[in-house]
């Protein structure tokens, strides 16, 4: 049982469901990450879009991260959480006008850019307001990343990024856009990914790609491997931080780096998810033909990752007092049969009212829920 029995009644004061952050996992975390960029002179960002909650990004702000937005309005809220803009990296496959001007009028970072058109566009933009972009090539190194379908960016089937055939027709074209400079290479293969052999054929692949821009004589100050770590969904309470020692060392060992060039990172998942559970109640216990169904009060509006990626999370029961056990299939109340958070779970027998606690749910939980059947906005509890 990973929550004491004092945690539990407290659960019981607030009406369910909620997020649950123990914001003592993700200070160790951010602990552990802080040691490794200064060891290794890293830089590293957080990616927004795993979970844009202010106190969060108040808290990773102040362990010195940079950021990593994908739209206007993950650049305005790493502002308004106090990320400086100087440290703000926009990525994303299809920018609006708008979001483009908002990350100009900033002077962000970088803008990590995908295709000719946004080059032009983004440099028209800059034009007319008199400024610079600077940018940097968001490259398809064509790696594999052994994660499961909808999360893989990195291969030429995917929509992601600059192909590598095309990048020398890119750099001819860039050089007559005046308003942009060119500053790095950005990649970011996947996400949840755990062999981390992926992350060594990457490395492989962008000393290739950084010669060729040596020999092109063009000086990069800024290699950006994106992100993409991942967690360990089975066991939470064994593995509650990443293993970033072996993920940083990766990089370490086979990414060559010139003097001038600082590495960036832009992790998401492997930061937050950890430090987040759905807490939800026991509506009914229904029995089946040929299942126990525990319906309980979070669904699919509050975490859609099992429905929309068939992702496993671990599912505890908060009853210290059950003696025996029973397996269930775990539903959500909304209309889609999707709305199962596991099958043939083997857990403390339950009672109506009894909770729940959905493990690992940090990272694209709270920032992923909508209103589907008008659902009340999920409400958020911290632990100091
Ligand atoms: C989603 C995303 C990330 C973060 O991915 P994680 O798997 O959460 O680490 C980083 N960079 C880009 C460009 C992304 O789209």
């Amino acid at each position: 049982m990973s929550f004491t029995a004092q945690q539990i009644q407290s659960f019981k004061k607030i009406e369910t469901p909620f997020y649950y952050y123990d914001l003592r996992v993700l200070r160790a975390t951010l602990e552990i990450v802080q040691q490794y960029s200064k060891q290794y002179e890293y830089v590293v960002h957080y990616a927004l879009k795993a979970n844009a909650n202010l106190r969060i990004l108040h808290l990773i702000e102040k362990y010195g991260l940079g950021a990593d937005c994908v739209s206007g309005n993950e650049v305005l809220r790493a502002v308004e959480a106090g990320f400086s803009p100087s440290h703000i990296a926009f990525a994303g496959v299809g920018k609006t006008d708008k979001e483009i001007l908002t990350g100009l009028r900033h002077h962000i970072f970088s803008f990590n850019c995908e295709s000719v058109q946004e080059l032009e566009v983004i440099n028209e933009l800059a034009a007319q307001i008199n400024t610079k972009a600077r940018i940097a090539l968001r490259l398809n190194p064509n790696v594999e990343a052994d994660t499961h379908h909808y999360i893989t960016t990195g291969l030429h089937e995917n929509k992601f990024g600059i192909s590598l055939q095309d990048l020398p027709a890119i750099l001819d074209k860039m050089a007559q856009l005046k308003n942009l400079e060119l500053t790095g290479i950005h990649f970011h293969i996947g996400s949840q990914i755990t062999n981390l052999d992926n992350f060594k054929k990457l490395c492989l692949k962008i000393n290739e790609i950084v010669k060729f821009f040596d020999e092109k004589q063009i000086k990069l100050t800024h290699i950006n491997v994106g992100g993409g770590l991942g967690i360990d969904y089975l066991q939470p309470n064994v593995n509650p931080i990443a293993d970033f020692a072996n993920y940083f060392g990766v990089f370490h060992q086979y990414l060559q780096r010139r003097p001038h060039q600082a590495i960036h990172f832009e992790l998401g998942r492997a930061i937050v998810a950890q430090c987040g559970s759905l807490i939800s109640k026991v509506l009914f216990v229904k029995e089946g033909q040929q299942k126990k169904f525990a319906i309980i009060d979070a669904g699919m509006t509050e975490l859609i990752r099992p429905a929309l990626y068939q992702a496993h999370h671990e599912i505890e029961a908060l009853t210290p007092e059950a003696t025996t056990a029973t397996v269930y299939d775990i539903v959500g109340p909304i209309c889609e049969s999707s709305d199962c958070f596991g099958t043939d779970r083997k857990l403390p027998t339950l009672q109506r009212g009894d909770l729940v606690a959905i493990r690992s749910a940090g990272a694209y939980g709270e920032v992923m829920a909508s209103q589907y059947n008008l659902r009340e906005k999920v409400r958020v509890l911290y632990n100091e």
